[in-house]
């Protein structure tokens, strides 16, 4: 066992995706695949889901999506973040690249969606310029689809009488929890992320949208021992053992993406429920053991029934923070992909 192995399932993407395509009732999937596929590796997941379907990739910068482009010579990629100098344009057009864009100024020869803002006060216009021949969508984001349903209903009601006028063009605004919550957000695409990747958007069990985690991570019991009352285990000594107390080291810290907020979240040490005791440091944690186990010991500190959503809830943030922060960096990390 690798100290710290990250396996991609793309075999629960595909089908992920195909419980989407189902839901969107026709809306076309449009695949997120930003900041490295949230952390899944983004030419793998990307193959996976035009293979489903997709109808267009979106990132974040034109960095990933050239990326993407070297991969993928045909597939409709969309860059969603904004684009910061000429030479960059030039790389969108040359890669045969499409834009959002949200100034007076729309650049030439690339296709560009323009991007209202419609109550989300980040990008966007927030009201249509004339329309050049390079626009060929118009999409906004919606800020609440996950918490207020009602305020994202007024998002889209203010997008559809903006935009009926040019419902010519490829509309969208949807994000994974509008394509699975509020209908009238579909339109003509729908640009899902998190939930591709098995993930609630409500910090839910993905399980109630019939969603399966593709991640799963796993680590070891790199060391066992037995702590007397009184000893205790990691920086600060925020454990102190009050009875004898079998404690595990598993070789896996906050560099990893193990963040130093979870302590108490509960992993699995041999299929066991255990919880993560004591400070988390930079290469490692520990977990309290309820009785000895050898040094080898399988952990699992995502998949089979350990949710990324919980460990969110104990850390104080969301699932799609903590998979962006995992580390498949080589030379701390064995990412191995399956399709199955
Ligand atoms: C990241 C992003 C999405 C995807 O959101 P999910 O909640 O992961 O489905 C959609 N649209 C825009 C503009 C985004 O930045």
């Amino acid at each position: 066992m690798h100290r710290s192995e990250i396996t991609v399932d793309l075999g629960a993407i595909r089908r992920n995706a195909r419980t989407l395509l189902r839901v969107l009732e026709g809306s076309q999937l449009w695949a997120v695949v930003k900041a490295n596929a949230y952390g899944h590796g983004a030419v793998d997941v990307a193959g996976a889901l035009v293979d489903e379907g997709a109808g267009a990739l979106c990132v974040a910068t034109v960095a990933e999506a050239l990326e993407l482009r070297a991969e993928f010579s045909l597939v409709r990629i969309l860059v969603m973040g904004p684009t910061a100098s000429s030479r960059e344009v030039a790389e969108a057009r040359a890669a045969k690249l499409e834009l959002a864009v949200w100034d007076e100024e729309i650049p030439e020869g690339l296709r560009v969606h323009l991007k209202l803002d419609t109550g989300m006060g980040r990008w966007g216009l927030s009201e249509l310029p004339n329309l050049p021949a390079e626009v060929v969508g118009l999409m906004t984001h919606l800020a609440t689809a996950d918490s207020d349903p009602a305020f994202a209903e007024q998002q889209v009601a203010r997008f559809r009488e903006t935009t009926d006028p040019y419902s010519d063009l490829m509309r969208h605004a949807a994000n994974s929890a509008a394509a699975l919550r509020i209908p009238s957000s579909r339109f003509d695409a729908s640009r899902c992320g998190v939930a591709l990747y098995g993930l609630s958007p409500f910090g839910e069990d993905p399980a109630a949208d019939g969603l399966e985690p593709a991640l799963s991570w796993r680590s070891y019991l790199a060391q066992v021992k037995l702590l007397e009352p009184g000893e205790s285990a990691g920086y600060g000594r925020r454990f102190v053992a009050e009875r004898p107390t079998w404690i595990g080291i598993v070789p896996v810290g906050y560099a990893d993406g193990f963040r130093r907020d979870l302590t108490g979240t509960e992993v699995r040490v041999a299929g066991e429920p255990r919880r993560s005791v004591g400070t988390v440091s930079m290469d490692a944690f520990a977990v309290e053991l309820d009785h000895e186990e050898p040094v080898g010991a399988p952990v699992t500190i995502l998949g089979a029934g350990i949710l990324a959503e919980e460990h969110a809830r104990v850390a104080g943030t969301i699932n799609y923070e903590l998979v962006c922060g995992i580390n498949a960096d080589p030379r701390r990390a064995r990412r191995v992909v399956v399709d199955a």
